[in-house]
């Protein structure tokens, strides 16, 4: 199958699909970009995932380059198009294209939209978190923006490449304080030696992540206790559990942090049992 992309208001073969060599956010990462998880067909999270690109495109003064509800019908045109029922959907938006100057080009050029769509397979996915991945840490070297979902990931593409040379899926950003932020493509948690479930508070420099967001709501539902208190890459290899949130890897139990085995080096039964809520409710959609 053959796969399309969205590009400015047309559907192109993927092959083919190209935005200008002077688009803003090719030359200077400047756009923004949401995923979400696809079950069935349907976008998980909707709603989060939508305010939070309203919010980066306010914060980087891009209009919306369509309504929200003209998004959604682009969104789903692209995901049968490609014929994806389970997968990921993605959505740049850049300020456009105009000629190369770092100030913000006037008159505002239309903003350049881009959607692509594609399948993952959620069964082989919970099968590799059952049995548990690794992160290693490294050092906080990010702007003071990471709220914002900018396409600007360098740092973040560096620090995920580190983190696969060493066999880990995931590197976890440990900021001036000595406490873990976040993930390069994730937030982190971990589930404490008393047993309460800790992860980087919003006030923080962090992206607020929407499954964070939704695992809030189970870890509520589950009667489990909650705090958005910091950890430090100490605490969390003497936590009983750690795991990482985000559209791509849901809720994946993490069992090593810079090789050490956290707890028993299996994954732990809360994040075992947060990951099956979370994918219950995302396909019972
Ligand atoms: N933190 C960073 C840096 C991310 O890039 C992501 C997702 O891409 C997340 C956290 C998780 O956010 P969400 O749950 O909204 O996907």
């Amino acid at each position: 199958m053959s796969r399309i992309a969205y590009v400015n208001g047309r559907y192109v073969p993927h092959g083919q699909a190209v935005v200008h060599i002077e688009d803003r956010g090719y030359q200077l990462a400047d756009g923004v970009y949401e995923v979400w998880a696809l079950f069935g067909g349907r976008l998980v999270d909707a709603d989060g995932h939508f305010e939070r690109l309203g919010r980066s495109l306010t914060e980087l003064r891009i209009r919306p380059p369509m309504t929200r509800r003209a998004l959604e019908i682009v969104l789903a045109e692209t995901v049968r198009r490609n014929r994806v029922r389970e997968g990921l959907v993605y959505l740049q938006v850049t300020r456009g294209t105009a000629r190369r100057d770092h100030a913000f080009p006037n008159p505002a050029p239309p903003p350049s939209v881009v959607v692509t769509a594609k399948a993952v397979d959620w069964a082989a996915a919970d099968a590799r978190a059952a049995v548990g991945a690794s992160v290693v840490t490294t050092p906080e070297n990010r702007w003071g923006r990471c709220d914002i979902k900018t396409i600007g990931l360098l740092p973040n593409v560096l620090a995920k490449q580190a983190a696969r040379e060493r066999g880990a899926i995931e590197a976890w950003f440990v900021d001036d304080l000595g406490l873990v932020t976040e993930g390069a493509s994730s937030n982190a948690w971990i589930v404490d030696k008393d047993g309460v479930l800790r992860t980087r508070d919003t006030n923080a420099n962090i992206l607020r992540g929407v499954t964070r967001r939704a695992v809030f709501e189970l870890v509520a539902r589950e009667g489990l206790t909650l705090s958005e208190a910091p950890f430090s890459p100490e605490d969390a290899k003497a936590a009983r559990e750690a795991f990482i949130t985000g559209a791509g890897s849901l809720v994946t139990p993490i069992v090593a942090i810079d090789g050490v085995p956290i707890g028993n080096g299996r994954p732990g039964p809360v994040a075992t049992r947060l990951r099956a809520l979370y994918v219950q409710n995302a396909r019972a959609l």
